[in-house]
């Protein structure tokens, strides 16, 4: 049974869910209700909401200022309520100044050393990642490192008994930190693969010693020395796919932190047993693709239990596009964005979408609303093709309205809040007062949002 119902229905409603017994306060014929026996579906959790921004993009020029920049935006991410940074890959690949940090060639040059035809990293130099990461942590903003552990690129060539051929696997990184030879790389004396290989890049075997040693145990390993020397709070790991989600699983219990995983797929069991068995968080892809599907398709109904979020909410990064997958429409996107920022999960902010792309004063308010009202469980109230209707029933909580419409709609929706005045926090729409029975009308525009909580609050 829905909980919502057109408002020429209202009667007809009434007497449905007084017949069904769903209220234990009864629908009068002008609809008033029983004050004293409106009960609340409110649970006491409130907001705590962390706001993770990607501060990249695929193409970001390869000139070495890009860490500069990043530490440009700072003070204005703060005032937005970002609370997380996910930076781009920090160390230097095969190409230099060129790559973006998915070809990992020695982990601990950081843009100090000449190695791969720069000194710099396409992002900076170690002096201004340093620099960045000490304003970073000044504004207590948490990091998370972008990690890639599936492959390396830029060996030597050099001959492996196991593969009977010779490949390039040979590092001997300038660091002098994190050797390896073709004994780290598959096929070895361990395996003969693993889960995934990316491309034709050598496929690192994370289950050797020297392998172990230097990703999480030795306290000078990656692990920890981008927890405690660069100041890392967390991991984002890339490709995920390619190796046993065992390795994240170890490198959480070694190292710590805050973990999530690029497990790009939309189905949504294969994230969630990902999830477990790497006792990790996960971006939401199977989300992203409802989203699309939604707002791109035109089918709300599309969203309703979809996502990681609605299977493992506490795991679920919410994201609408990255440096890799940008499919949502731009027309689309102030949906997805709104959607991602009334539901559970926490959500992640691409840095094109935010810098370049939309309205960034709706981008500021929707974060307000994050932080401050979409709190506890979700119900949803109505959804349907054209209309989608989602309550968050903590406190305060809020009610959100998405409408893919031409036209503006509205709809009679029970609240938690008895006898309160409502405030549309886009903007957009009339206050509303809702009655005894918490039920209220609430308006949105065409091919919009509304986002509904009391006006006062506490
Ligand atoms: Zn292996
Ligand atoms: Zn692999």
């Amino acid at each position: 049974m829905s909980a919502v119902t057109k408002l020429a229905n209202s009667t007809f409603y009434c007497l449905i869910v007084a017949v069904l017994g769903l209220f234990h306060s009864g629908c009068s014929k002008d609809g008033s209700s029983d004050t004293e026996q409106f009960v609340s579906s409110a649970e006491a959790v409130r907001p705590d909401a962390q706001i993770l921004m990607q501060t990249f993009y695929w193409d970001v020029k390869p000139e070495g200022t890009w860490w500069d920049t990043i530490s440009s935006k700072l003070d204005s991410w703060k005032s937005s309520g970002v609370t997380a940074l996910w930076l781009p890959v920090v160390s230097k690949g095969q190409s230099g100044i060129h790559s973006m940090g998915y070809d990992p060639y020695d982990y601990f040059d950081f843009g100090q050393y000449d190695q791969h035809g720069s000194i710099e990293t396409r992002f900076g130099s170690f002096a201004e990642l340093k620099s960045l990461i000490v304003r970073a942590k000044a504004r207590n903003f948490k990091l998370i490192a972008d990690i890639v552990l599936n492959h390396n690129s830029g060996g030597d060539l050099e001959y492996s008994p196991y593969s009977k051929k010779s490949y390039w696997t040979r590092f001997s990184p300038r660091s002098g930190k994190f050797f390896r030879s073709f004994e780290d790389f598959h096929p070895n004396a361990l395996h003969a693969n693993d889960e995934g290989v990316f491309a034709e890049f050598p496929d690192l075997c994370h289950h050797t010693e020297n392998v172990k040693d230097w990703l999480y145990n030795r306290p000078d390993g990656i692990g920890k020395y981008y927890r405690d020397s660069l100041q890392f709070d967390g991991w984002r790991f890339d490709y995920v796919k390619g190796f046993s989600p065992s390795v994240v699983k170890s490198w959480n219990a070694a190292v710590g932190g805050i973990s999530i995983g690029e497990y790009w797929d939309g189905d949504v069991n294969l994230v969630n047993n990902w999830c477990k068995a790497a006792n990790s968080a996960a971006f939401d892809f199977p989300l992203m693709y409802a989203m699309k599907a939604a707002f791109d398709g035109l089918n709300l109904a599309e969203l309703q239990s979809k996502g990681l979020i609605a299977a493992n909410p506490a795991q679920a990064y919410t994201f609408v596009a990255n440096h890799d997958v940008d499919e949502i429409s731009v027309a689309s996107k102030p949906l997805a964005y709104a959607y991602i920022m009334v539901a559970e999960g926490t959500p992640c902010i691409f840095y094109k979408d935010f810098e370049a792309g939309l309205d960034k004063v709706k981008l500021n308010q929707l974060i307000w609303v994050k932080k401050n009202l979409a709190a506890g469980s979700t119900k949803t109230l109505l959804s349907s093709q054209y209309e989608y209707i989602l309550r968050r029933n903590g406190t305060p909580g809020v009610i959100a309205y998405f409408n893919i419409n031409n036209s503006d709609v509205s709809r009679r929706v029970q609240s938690n809040w008895a006898n309160t005045l409502l405030k549309d926090y886009t903007g957009a729409n009339a206050d509303v007062s809702t009655d005894a029975s918490g039920m209220a009308t609430i308006t949105c525009k065409g091919k919009s949002y509304a986002v509904y909580a009391p006006k006062e609050l506490n």
